[in-house]
Parts: C-alpha cells; sequence; structure tokens
C-alpha cells in the first residue's frame, strides 16, 4: 500500500455533512445558553456571597457554550484541512468563527467579574471540595488580578492591537509569505517556498544543501531591515503594556501563560546551557559520519544514513507494537484509531500538509491528521500524534473541558514519550547499522534542536527585549546578538556561514508570541526525564504515567510532577534527561 492509500478518517460521530442541520442548531443552541448565561451571572459572580455551588454551575454552564462551539468549528476545521479546497467546509468555517467572536464577547465579564471577587470568599471557594477540579484553573486565572487595567483600558489595547500588534504580526507572515528563494536545481533556477527550501537543508547532496543555505539566508538578509523594525516594534508594545499593567518582568506573562515560576524556568535553562557541550560533543562525532573533518553551518541537518522505505502497514506495526509493549491498554487504544478510522494519514492533492491531533471534547474521541509518506520519520510522526491521541483519551476519562487540555510546556507529555517508546525498540531491533544510525542521530537531533536550540532562542529573546528598553536594535546589532547566542551553542563543532546570524528574522514564534521557545525544551526535556523513571522503576511507573495523563489541565507543571515523584525545581532532574542523551551519544559512537 502506498502512501496510506485508503486510510482516511471517519467524521460522522461530529456531524453527518457539512449540510447536517444540526451544525446550526447546535449554533444557534450556543447563542442562545451564552444569553442566558449573561442574564444568570452577570453581576454575580464578583461578589462576597458567591457560593461553591453557584459557581461550579456557572463552569459548568459555560463549557456547555464551549462545547458547542468548538464541536462545530472542529467539524468545519476537520473538513477543510482533509481538503482544503472545499469551499463549503471554508465559508462554515469563517461563518463560525465571526459567530464565535460574538458569543465570546457576551462571556468576557465572566473572566473579569472571576478577577474581581473579593480575596476572602475567592479563597474559601477554591478550598472547598466541590471545586477541587477547577482550583488550578481558577488559581492560575487570578495571577492575572494584581495586572488587570479597566475594562475602558482593556477595550481600547484591544482595539489598538488590531492596527497596532496584530498588524504587525500580519505584516510579518504576509511579508514573509511572499518570499521566493532563486535556487538553481538540476540545472535550472527555480524558486521554492520557505518550506520546501528548508527541506532542501536535509538533502543528502552536500552541493544543494549549500546552494539551498546560501539562497535562504540572501533572501533574509536582503529584509533584514523590514523584520527588525518589525521585530523592534512588538518588543516594544509588549514591554509598555507591561509598564503600564505593572509588571516588571516581560516573561511574567508568559510564566502565567505556562502556570509555571521563573526559578523553575531559570533552573531549567541554566541546565540546558551547562550541557552545550554535548551539542558540541555530537556535530563533531556528525562531521565524521559524513567523512567530514568539519561541519559547515549547511551541513547541520544532513541525513547521516540513507533513507528506508517503510509502507503503511508495516509503518503502523511499528508504531502498535512500541506502545503494546510498553502497555497492553495502551496499545489496544492506539489500534482503536486504525480500526475505527479515527485517523487520515493518506496523501491526497489539497489536503493539509504537516500532521496534528485534534482533541475535540473531553466526551468524544480525538481525530489525526497525518501525511504518510513511506518514510521512518513518518512512521515517528504517527507514533507521536497517536500519543497525543491516547493523552486526550485519559484525560478526557476524568476532565471536563476547562481542565481537558494539559498546560503547553506539558502538552507534549505523551507524544514525546511514544517516540521514545519507538526509538528504544528500533534501535533494539534494528537488523542493519545503518537504521540503527538512522535512529540515534534523529533522536539526538531531535532533542538537540527541541532542548538546547530552542533554549538558545530565549535566550537571545531575552537580551533583545532588555536592550529595547535603552533603544531600538539594529539589524546588525541583532546580528551580531544571534551570532554570540548560536556561536556558544555549537562552539567549534560547526563553522558557521557567513550569513547565518541574520536566523533571528526567520523564526516565526519571536513574532507572535513572547518567550514560547522554552516551553518546547521544557517539555522534551521532561519527558527525557520521564522516561528514566520508566527505566528504573519498570512497570510500577505505569499506573501513575496513566494518571499523569489523565490529569490533563487539572495541575499545573509543578504538581504533575510531584505526583509521579519528581521535583521539577532541582537541577538533577532535568540534568538527568541528558544523561539518556549522553548515552545515546555512547552507542552512535560505537558504530561510527
Ligand atoms: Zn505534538
Amino acid at each position: 500500500m502506498e502512501k496510506a492509500k485508503g486510510v482516511n478518517w471517519d467524521l460522522t460521530f461530529l456531524y453527518d455533512s457539512l449540510r447536517d442541520k444540526k451544525i446550526k442548531e447546535d449554533l444557534e443552541k450556543a447563542k442562545q445558553l451564552a444569553d442566558k448565561f449573561e442574564e444568570k451571572y452577570r453581576g454575580r459572580i464578583a461578589a462576597e456571597s458567591l457560593t461553591p455551588a453557584v459557581l461550579e454551575t456557572a463552569l459548568k454552564d459555560i463549557e456547555k457554550v464551549y462545547s458547542l462551539m468548538i464541536k462545530t468549528r472542529s467539524f468545519s476545521h476537520l473538513r477543510f484541512a482533509e481538503n482544503t479546497g472545499n469551499m463549503d467546509a471554508q465559508s462554515l468555517l469563517l461563518n463560525l468563527q465571526k459567530e464565535g467572536a460574538e458569543i465570546q464577547n457576551k462571556l468576557v465579564f465572566f473572566n473579569l467579574e472571576l478577577l474581581d471577587i473579593p480575596d476572602e470568599t475567592f479563597k474559601s471557594l477554591v478550598d472547598s471540595k466541590q471545586l477541587a477540579s477547577y482550583k488550578y484553573w481558577l488559581l492560575n486565572l487570578r495571577k492575572w488580578k494584581p495586572y488587570k487595567l479597566s475594562e475602558k483600558e482593556e477595550q481600547i489595547i484591544n482595539i489598538k492591537d488590531i492596527t497596532g500588534k496584530n498588524a504587525n504580526v500580519q505584516l510579518h507572515d504576509e511579508y514573509t509569505a511572499s518570499f521566493k528563494f532563486p535556487i538553481e536545481i538540476e540545472g535550472e533556477v527555480k524558486t521554492p517556498t520557505e518550506s520546501e527550501v528548508v527541506a532542501l537543508f536535509s538533502s543528502d547532496d552536500r552541493d544543494l544543501r549549500k546552494r539551498a543555505f546560501d539562497s535562504f539566508f540572501d533572501v533574509f538578509g536582503e529584509n533584514s531591515l523590514v523584520l527588525a523594525s518589525i521585530f523592534n516594534t512588538l518588543i516594544n508594545d509588549h514591554f509598555l503594556e507591561c509598564k503600564r499593567r505593572g509588571i516588571e518582568d516581560v516573561m511574567e506573562t508568559a510564566y502565567i501563560r505556562d502556570n509555571v515560576s521563573k526559578e523553575l524556568i531559570d533552573t531549567l535553562m541554566g541546565v540546558v546551557r551547562d550541557n552545550y557541550p554535548l551539542v558540541q560533543r555530537y556535530y563533531k562525532l556528525k562531521a565524521g559520519l559524513l567523512n567530514l573533518k568539519k561541519l559547515e553551518g549547511y551541513d547541520r541537518l544532513a541525513p547521516v544514513a540513507k533513507e528506508v522505505k517503510i509502507p503503511f502497514e508495516d509503518g503502523k506495526k511499528m508504531v502498535v507494537n512500541a506502545y503494546t509493549d510498553f502497555d497492553g491498554e495502551f496499545g489496544t487504544r492506539i489500534e482503536r484509531f486504525f480500526d475505527e478510522k479515527w485517523i487520515d494519514a493518506e496523501i491526497r492533492p489539497k489536503k493539509e500538509s504537516g500532521a496534528f491531533c485534534a482533541g475535540i471534547l473531553p466526551e468524544l474521541h480525538p481525530a489525526v491528521l497525518a501525511n504518510y509518506n513511506d518514510r521512518l520519520e513518518d512512521v515517528f510522526t504517527i507514533a507521536h500524534e497517536l500519543g497525543h491521541g491516547v493523552h486526550d483519551l485519559y484525560a478526557g476519562e476524568v476532565q471536563s473541558l476547562l481542565t481537558y487540555h494539559p498546560p503547553l510546556v506539558l502538552a507534549e507529555t505523551a507524544s514525546i514519550f511514544g517516540e521514545m517508546l519507538l526509538t528504544d525498540k528500533l534501535i533494539k531491533e534494528a537488523n542493519t547499522d545503518e537504521l540503527k544510525k538512522k535512529v540515534l542521530a534523529r533522536q539526538l537531533e531531535d532533542v538537540f534542536n527541541t532542548v538546547s536550540r530552542q533554549v538558545m532562542y530565549v535566550l537571545f529573546e531575552k537580551e533583545a527585549h532588555g536592550i529595547s528598553r535603552k533603544r531600538k536594535l539594529s539589524k546588525e546589532e541583532l546580528s551580531e546578538l544571534w551570532g554570540k547566542f548560536e556561536g556558544e551553542l555549537y562552539g567549534d563543532s560547526i563553522n558557521p556561514h557567513p550569513k547565518q546570524n541574520y536566523y533571528w528574522a526567520r523564526v516565526g514564534h519571536f513574532f507572535f508570541e513572547n518567550f514560547y521557545c522554552y516551553a518546547y525544551a521544557f517539555g522534551q526535556l521532561f519527558v527525557l526525564g520521564l522516561y528514566r523513571q520508566y527505566l528504573n522503576k519498570g512497570e510500577d511507573f505505569i499506573p501513575l504515567y496513566k494518571d499523569l495523563l489523565r490529569a490533563g489541565g487539572q495541575f499545573p507543571p509543578a504538581i504533575v510532577g510531584k505526583n509521579i515523584g519528581i521535583d521539577l525545581t532541582k537541577p538533577d532532574f532535568w540534568h538527568g534527561g541528558f544523561d539518556y542523551v549522553k548515552n545515546l551519544i555512547d552507542e552512535l559512537e560505537k558504530l561510527a
């Protein structure tokens, strides 16, 4: 079976079709419920007399409104993703977004009133048994209390953001999406898009990699004046808003978003930085694997071994077996995705690229989209997305909507854990050194790209934010900063390309969300530590792990760690993840 032909999902568990009457009915119902909600609760939440029973009912009521909105929107989104040329899905999606924003506006008062509940009352509410499952959700929301502005000011910010911050983000997206990267491919000058040119960085043709790299950085260099200006505007906007709200540390908003403390993130980033030498050790080893004296910038993503072709049925077996070896119940859940058509893996024209798992509602099963292209990487993608899927299934058993999704830094727990199960199984069973090499290098580069490199991004971002308080950063200055931090990461293991310091200009996260990237490092390193627990404890680990998944987004990361016997505030825990990395490098060294 080529490219997962015929592996399609069945979405009738949501609605029969885009023309299903029930879609409109559900949307109407959501509107009515939102109106009723406002009538019933406006002015009643921010009150000394608020009881746990009333707040619990309010939370359940708002979950009902959100559920209907999510169900309708998910259906149109999934229909659109399977075929982006589907105009009916597109127009339904747009319509639902518009209607959704109106419903959302009616509910805004609720969160604002939650911030205004008198302290004493709030304390007794979160300590009540009745609200136990919402406790940390409420506590995290309350962190905004000291930073809240008046309703008028909040409204003005919202309005001014449309032509200010959001317009700049939009400009960045449209501007960079218009970039063409001229490059000679097979004797002809072509102009691939950004994602196509980035894909060429992993080509096994070294000269092609070099040409792709040259073209990529030429284009970003030529456009860096505009991008530097947008970047300056955005970080200044953030600084000024923080100042107005009385937020001293510009990273505070990210800590609240992720429900973590500054100390925790500082510890994590410190440990990652201490382990930079491991990154350098690996890339020196990689030079040897590629028969090079030293890597150039354009060799960093080069493949270390030949591609192997893996038909879908074989890939599926590999994934199911990796999970089943870990735990029978896990395996059964993974199989349901295939047997009950919860996954769409076939490659079709106009289908959305990439992969995702949509955890829709706690009472429904998730839906997974992937584009299976018969490569080893695609097998890992399936293992990754089904990891999310199993996470959603467990969380759905216990949680209600508001606490269903894990916080950002833990969102990748089950997906990365699943990739590690597959990695270990493939290493153990690999029948050729080529395959083993490929799996080891893949895992190592994954860790270095999501942990070490992402932390480097945040270090750069932090310094840029600091300087921008005093003056505008020129494109040269930004590039110099980038060179400093990237140079620290790779040391003398990679020769930097003369123009690669323009890389700051292409990191989308810097432009659409401040200090996002440490979340990747957190997630990956957390799982490496978790995996070590599994290797140490064996079967005893499994029930604890299932509880962790069932907790969904109920607890902040520090408590999730504590519940499974991990103290996230200790540097030792984070260092432990790198011990696993060290072992992989040792193994790879033996093969080299
Ligand atoms: Zn993921």
